[in-house]
């Protein structure tokens, strides 16, 4: 998961991450940064297709399992205003899976409503098993790997927007750049606003529900300051935060729509062009009716 850039260790690279895992007996690793990527894009195109008035907004779907779970749960009414895509956790084990069909894949994250999410019955087919980052580190010292020591293996494909989807702010961001980048003479932009944890989460479903809508794009996420503030994060909320800003400054590209890794990537799962990331038949593997 994106949050993961310094949790073990200051100076521990993502090439380092990568070399730990396959020393455990992983065959790879990909940043999950790289396929929230993928959903920026889709995400941008979402907001451009169903946000024409002043009066529209969407809910984004990204990320988070508790913010669409309480949507679905006890804000009923709003589920057709939820952005039909799957969570970068879900796009990326299904990428994986096109590339290699015979993979496993395991998510590993800071975050226990992942391993609810990755049951839900119909994106079951994407992740095999959920490991958090406390439990990784366990494995780390019951095995005696320590990712410091380990070789760097770079691939850091990911831009400034997959990888700062870790923190609250950070998906709103991502997508309004990516949709400026997309279609810079959409007249309406993207005006957002974040819901910071469980209980700004419920005011803000109440207040659209009361008909008070104050932006077109609501980003929730259950963790106070997003997925660096999950559960089974290691670092605090604000050390976490500095990494990933930190990480997401040194990306190479700034959009997906820039990145030549990410255009690559759709072509080999059969997505030749950004639009047919709407109802392509090759990109069916990241949508989702809510
Ligand atoms: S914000 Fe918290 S609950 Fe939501 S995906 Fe991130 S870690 Fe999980």
């Amino acid at each position: 998961a994106p949050a993961i850039i310094g949790q073990f260790g200051e100076n521990v690279t993502m090439g380092q991450l990568r070399g730990a895992l396959k020393h455990l007996g992983f065959y790879g690793m990909i940043e999950v940064a790289l396929f929230a990527d993928v959903l920026s894009l889709k995400e941008a195109l979402e907001f451009d297709k169903h946000v024409q008035t002043d009066r529209d907004f969407v809910l984004t779907s990204c990320c988070c399992p508790i913010w669409v779970g309480m949507i679905k749960r006890v804000y009923d009414t709003l589920v057709p205003h939820i952005s039909p895509s799957v969570s970068p956790m879900v796009a990326c084990g299904r990428g994986i899976k096109r590339l290699h069909p015979d993979a496993k894949t395991v998510f590993i994250g800071p975050c226990i409503a992942k391993k609810a999410e990755a049951k839900e019955a119909d994106i079951r087919d994407a992740v095999d098993a959920v490991l958090t980052f406390e439990e990784l580190k366990q494995i780390f010292e019951a095995t005696g790997v320590d990712p410091s020591e380990m070789e760097d293996i770079p691939s850091e494909h990911s831009s400034t927007s997959g990888r700062i989807y870790a923190r609250t702010g950070g998906v709103s961001k991502s997508i309004s750049d990516t949709l400026n980048r997309l279609r810079p003479d959409k007249p309406v932009k993207i005006q957002a606003m974040q819901a910071n944890g469980i209980k700004e989460c419920k005011a803000f479903l109440k207040d659209i529900l009361n008909n008070e809508i104050k932006a077109n794009f609501y980003e929730g996420m259950g963790c106070l300051g997003g997925c660096v503030g999950g559960p089974k994060a290691i670092l605090d909320v604000d050390k976490g935060t500095e990494f990933v800003n930190k990480y997401g400054a040194e990306a190479e590209a700034f959009t997906p729509a820039d990145n030549l890794h990410v255009l690559e990537l759709l072509k080999q799962l059969g997505i030749d062009n950004v639009e047919e990331l709407l109802g392509g038949e090759s990109a069916a593997i990241f949508q989702r009716e809510f």
